[in-house]
């Protein structure tokens, strides 16, 4: 009998929770990975980076596992259809896999366990994309935190107290010898080659030690620009927080950020399209289609607000200093609904993830889990003369600023500061 271990969004051999565990507990294993149809349909871009990545990503562990006289199952379909087959195909055992907590992810894995309980199949599932998943950090009632600072201090606490480790050489042995399989070319799958590079996933100690000095300043690589493989588990988040602990207490509080808004989002599915404080969904965007293009492209005369704009747009990635003047522009000075803003993200991020975008966006809204008022406005100027005193980073992205190619403002700051809050007041009736 075989078993199979489903890779989803933990694209790695080593300290992979639900992979170790199948290769300690089961014998014929072979691994699987989907390029899900339903997920794969909506992606406009052809020339996606992040599938592009995923590709490659697989290709390697594809050839890892045939050195050890295995091999990868690649296929392509709905998983529903997929297990069907296989099913047909291979008398199963058991599919094991490590969990995912968007809303999409559940209801796919409770679809695909009935389907494989019938079958006689089991399904288990692991954690491992999180040091801690929704539910394991409550307040004192046993509810989800809806603030950060009391969830990161127990998470902390926890973090502490339980011994967090990295799991050791999984069992190899137990893998199901195969010839090497074939796996679908990315044309097959509908898409091309991208020519966006993708940031190392080498984790920089230096840099982790200095992230609270650094992490403000978009000209410098003070980040570790990890986004993309923590979206994907090609690193480890275990093995990553046990090295970032002892360096840096500000670099381990962004993956606590990143473990609350999963917490959040699982918590309170319905701030995928609503706001987390229902009273902000009676603010009346103005939603202006030109504005957000001008946004979009990078065009709004606000040099900051461009730069950002323009460097997501050509490597699919935006400082989060900027992430937040974006954003914060988007909505509050031009009144555009976050959720077209969040959209854009979402086409653009190679790091995109649910959980984070979407909180992060309803907390530069206002509209979000933070404890702030709305009146928190950031002001571009005042924000470039802080983080990019001497403009390194707009001159980067915007050659021709200061020539008359450059457009002017698209509104004057103050009438829009003031609209922002009149807007919000109203809105509020407060
Ligand atoms: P680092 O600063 O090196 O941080 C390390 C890791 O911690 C990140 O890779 C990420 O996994 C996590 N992290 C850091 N900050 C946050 C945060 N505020 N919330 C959640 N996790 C965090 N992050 C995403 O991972 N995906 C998104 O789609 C996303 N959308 C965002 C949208 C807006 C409007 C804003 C303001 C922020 C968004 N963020 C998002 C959070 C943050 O900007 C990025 O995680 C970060 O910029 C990624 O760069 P890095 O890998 O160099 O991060």
């Amino acid at each position: 009998k075989t078993t199979l271990f489903w890779f989803r969004r933990d694209l790695r051999l080593e300290d992979n929770t639900g992979l170790y565990y199948a290769l300690q507990q089961e014998k014929n294993v072979l691994p699987l990975f989907i390029f899900d149809r339903n997920i794969l349909d909506k992606l406009e871009e052809k020339a996606d980076a992040r599938v592009d990545f995923i590709h490659a990503q697989l290709a390697d562990i594809k050839s890892s596992l045939e050195k050890k006289g295995s091999s990868l199952l690649v296929r392509h379909g709905t998983p529903q259809e997929v297990f069907e087959e296989l099913a047909g195909e291979y008398e199963l055992h058991a599919v094991y896999t490590n969990r995912d907590y968007e809303p999409y992810a559940k209801e796919r894995d409770e679809r695909v366990e009935k389907l494989l309980k019938k079958k006689e199949v089991l399904f288990l599932s692991f954690k491992d994309q999180v040091i801690f998943e929704p539910g394991e950090i409550l307040n004192g009632s046993g509810e989800c935190y809806k603030v950060f600072t009391p969830f990161s201090k127990t998470w902390l606490e926890n973090f502490e107290k339980r011994k967090i480790q990295e799991l050791g050489c999984p069992n190899w042995k137990n893998l199901k010898s195969s010839k090497a399989l074939t796996m679908p070319s990315l044309e097959e799958l509908g898409f091309r080659k991208s020519d966006i590079p993708i940031p190392s996933k080498a984790t920089d100690e230096a840099l982790i030690r200095h992230y609270d000095e650094t992490r403000d300043f978009p000209a410098q690589q003070g980040t570790s620009r990890l986004g993309i493989h923590l979206r994907f588990g090609t690193v480890s988040v275990r093995k990553l927080a046990l090295l970032a602990a002892p360096l840096n207490g500000t670099f381990l509080n962004q993956l606590i950020w990143r473990e609350f808004y999963m917490a959040i989002l699982a918590y309170y599915p319905q701030v995928v399209d609503q706001a987390f404080k229902p009273e902000y969904d009676r603010i009346p965007w103005r939603n202006d289609e030109k504005e957000f293009r001008a946004w979009c492209e990078g065009k709004t005369g606000f040099p900051i607000v461009d730069a950002g704009m323009r460097e997501l747009n050509e490597t699919g990635y935006m400082h989060n200093r900027v992430r937040m003047i974006t954003a914060s522009f988007l909505t509050k000075f031009l009144l555009i609904d976050w959720r077209w803003g969040e959209a854009y993200f979402a086409q653009k991020l190679l790091d995109y993830d649910l959980a984070a975008n979407n909180g992060s966006w309803q907390w530069a809204a206002g509209t979000g889990t933070d404890a702030q008022p709305y009146f928190r406005i950031f002001n571009p100027e005042s924000q470039t003369k802080k983080f990019d005193p001497d403009l390194a980073y707009i001159k980067r992205w915007i050659p021709e600023l200061g020539t008359n190619k450059y457009p002017k403002p698209m509104v004057d700051y103050k009438f829009a500061r003031q609209r922002a809050l009149d807007t919000y007041k109203n809105a509020l009736g407060k």
